[in-house]
């Protein structure tokens, strides 16, 4: 199928083109058409699909046919995301096809001066892009009403409820005019997020169900290297004085202290570079992304948390810096590159303490990560004698890291504590801050992933139902979804707010 068949309005058939986009991809030639005759959409489909513009598409062509006009103060679309990098997107991606039209649109997310976005706000715009939390208070402080409302995106769903904004969506929700056409998009549908869409959707809708196109683990030239903790920044230097052609690499680690001081090696190493990370402000973190993709900088070195939902085409390599303690994570870090039949390379660094990790991930991805190339090891100075400190130290962040260690050694001292408490044990990894960048307490949508025959059937790991926030133990109450904590998190952290 082309896009020419699609029956889009030709300042939208000329936006496709000026794109670069050729054929739709699945889930645009299952949608586009049904949304286009007014219908309701469940689609079930996450980043990478192609989801973005089988919604956008549809939706500008309806409003450039309705002979609707914008009002003060109001939006005709609003597309609710749980994270600021993935409203920036979605809003980057309206604006690239509506480039020949007169729609207008406008971006709101939390931990930022609102008073722009109030002033962008006061003669109305077509599409609304927001995060939940600062579309509440903006509507709270009538910057924005939701009464001329046509149509309502809600996008990530699984992940909205993962980080806590079911009551902020149900308010919104609460808000919206009767009559309206519904798109509702989630990764996986277990039972909650199924009850959620049969609240905001009319019944009957179209389902789309379409397969992530995540990258098959085989597709991905892996290798590892053996390197006590404190060579890995040597280490990465070498390499990329080595390798030439590491030309948009993705290095992951798992703490900001220890993306700073990456970047700091490198850029002595007069390599450009860059940290994401939740410390960083958002522009800082915007420009940096921006940077990335634009080629102006080699080297962009992320948390788990900052990384989230960030689209960055043509990763040629992604380096785990730090192992993460959760294998889905490191599927999910690795699947940054290879992608869209492109070739792509992951490097794994494992210290000593690492290896329990490096075990669990071989097991999850049944693929023995092969040892890379020896001879780069004369290149760095010797490994240093651990101090008593040093291994103290160690010893400390390897309890951390792994819960289950903290477990053995809480029940070797109380012997009597039943295992019914390890599901609080294991709730205080999720219910850390966010922001801390930790993998342990990064809430990867991968959690739980499985490993499936019918994506890809070469070991892609897809999502499967993340973590349930009914989970969440009494112990941790302060840090439930909803919870004003968790609120002060969304609102000064990576989330949207
Ligand atoms: P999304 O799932 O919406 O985040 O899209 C993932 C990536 O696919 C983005 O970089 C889009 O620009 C790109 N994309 C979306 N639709 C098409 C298409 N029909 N042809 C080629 N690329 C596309």
């Amino acid at each position: 199928m082309k896009f020419e068949e699609l029956s889009l309005a030709s300042p939208l058939q000329r936006a496709v083109r000026a794109v670069g986009y050729e054929t739709p991809t699945p889930i645009q030639e299952q949608s586009i058409p049904s949304l286009l005759e007014g219908k309701d959409l469940l689609g079930i489909a996450q980043t990478g699909t192609g989801k973005t513009a089988a919604f956008a598409l549809p939706i500008l062509q309806k409003l450039l046919e309705s002979g609707n006009f914008r009002s003060p103060k109001t939006c005709r679309a609003l597309v609710l995301l749980p994270t600021r990098e993935l409203a920036i997107q979605v809003e980057e991606c309206f604006k690239q096809y509506a480039q020949f039209t007169a729609i207008s649109t406008a971006c709101i997310f939390g931990g930022v001066n609102d008073g722009p976005q109030k002033r962008n706000l006061i003669r109305g715009v077509d599409v609304l892009v927001a995060t939940p939390g600062r579309l509440l208070d903006l509507i709270g402080q009538k910057a924005v009403s939701l009464k001329k409302l046509e149509f309502f995106v809600l996008d990530e769903a699984d992940r909205m409820l993962d980080m806590g904004f079911i009551h902020d969506i149900r308010k919104v929700v609460a808000m919206l005019p009767p009559v309206r056409q519904n798109l509702f998009f989630s990764a996986t549908m277990p039972d909650d997020i199924t009850k959620l869409a049969a609240t905001i959707l009319r019944p009957n809708p179209v389902r789309v169900e379409v397969a992530p196109q995540s990258t098959p683990i085989e597709r991905i030239h892996q290798e590892l290297y053996r390197i006590d903790k404190r060579r890995k920044g040597a280490l990465l230097k070498e390499l990329l004085a080595a390798h030439p052609e590491m030309q948009k690499v993705l290095v992951f680690c798992r703490t900001k202290h220890g993306a700073d001081k990456i970047v700091r090696v490198l850029e002595k190493a007069g390599v450009k570079c860059a940290a994401i990370h939740g410390n960083k402000s958002q522009t800082r973190r915007q420009e940096a992304l921006k940077n990335f993709k634009d080629e102006q900088i080699r080297v962009l070195v992320a948390t788990d948390i900052a990384a989230r939902g960030i689209d960055v085409d043509d990763v040629s390599h992604v380096f785990n810096y730090d192992l993460p303690n959760e294998p889905e994570t490191f599927v999910h870090r690795i699947g940054r590159t290879a992608r869209a039949g492109k070739d792509g390379v992951a490097i794994a660094f494992c210290a000593p303490d690492e290896e329990q990790d490096l075990r669990a991930i071989e097991k999850l991805t049944r693929v023995k990560i092969p040892e890379g190339d020896k001879s780069i090891f004369e290149k760095l100075p010797p490994p240093q004698k651990e101090t008593p400190e040093s291994e103290l130290r160690n010893a400390r962040g390897r309890h951390q890291r792994h819960p289950q260690a903290q477990a053995d050694s809480r029940d070797r001292r109380h012997p009597g504590r039943s295992a019914a408490t390890d599901g609080a044990q294991a709730d205080s990894r999720h219910a850390q801050d966010p922001r801390q960048g930790n993998a342990s307490g990064s809430r990867s949508p991968l959690r739980g992933s499985r490993m499936t025959q019918e994506n890809g059937a070469q070991g892609a790991v897809v999502p499967s139902r993340p973590h349930d926030a009914a989970g969440h133990s009494h112990k941790h109450r302060r840090n439930r979804p909803g919870s004003r904590a968790r609120k002060r998190m969304r609102e000064g952290g990576s989330f949207g707010g």
